[in-house]
C-alpha cells in the first residue's frame, strides 16, 4: 500500500475516533473528570484509551466501531494493515478507503455475510457486523 493512501486512511480513522470521543464527552458532561480530552494532536487521539466506565456510556454500535478503529490503528503500527484476516491477501484499496475498518477482503466478507445472514435469520436477529465510516457501499 502506498504511504500516502495509508496516511489518508489513518486520518479517516482518527477523525472517526475523535467523533466518538466528542460524543462520549457530551454524554459524560463536563463534571466527569475521566473525560478530560483537550488534545487536538492526532497521535494522542490514536493512542487514547477510553475507560471502561466511559465505554459503558456509548452505545453498542459505537463501542464496536471504536474497537475496530483501534485495531486498525494498531495494525498500521505493526505494518499489517490492509491484509485480510482470513486469507491474508491484500484488501483492495478502494474497499479500505470506503471502509477503513474492513478486516476482510471482499471475497471473504461476502462469504462471511452469507453465513452470518443465514445464522441470524435462524435467530431472527440480523445486524450488520461492519460499519461504513465514509459514504455508502460502492462495491
Ligand atoms: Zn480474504
Amino acid at each position: 500500500m502506498k504511504k500516502k493512501d495509508l496516511e489518508t486512511i489513518k486520518k479517516q480513522l482518527i477523525d472517526e475516533k475523535t467523533r466518538i470521543i466528542r460524543h462520549l464527552e457530551e454524554l459524560a458532561g463536563s463534571s466527569t473528570e475521566e473525560m478530560q480530552f483537550n488534545s487536538g494532536d492526532p497521535a494522542d487521539i490514536a493512542s487514547l484509551e477510553i475507560s471502561q466506565s466511559g465505554l459503558q456510556k456509548i452505545g453498542k454500535r459505537e463501542k464496536l466501531l471504536l474497537k475496530k478503529i483501534d485495531l486498525a490503528l494498531q495494525k498500521m503500527e505493526e505494518g499489517t494493515y490492509g491484509e485480510c484476516e482470513q486469507c491474508g491477501e491484500e484488501i483492495a484499496i478502494g474497499r479500505l478507503m470506503a471502509r477503513p475498518v474492513a478486516q476482510l477482503c471482499i471475497d471473504c466478507k461476502t462469504e462471511q455475510e452469507n453465513s452470518e445472514r443465514k445464522f441470524n435469520e435462524d435467530n431472527g436477529d440480523y445486524e450488520d457486523s461492519e460499519f461504513d465510516i465514509v459514504g455508502e457501499e460502492e462495491e
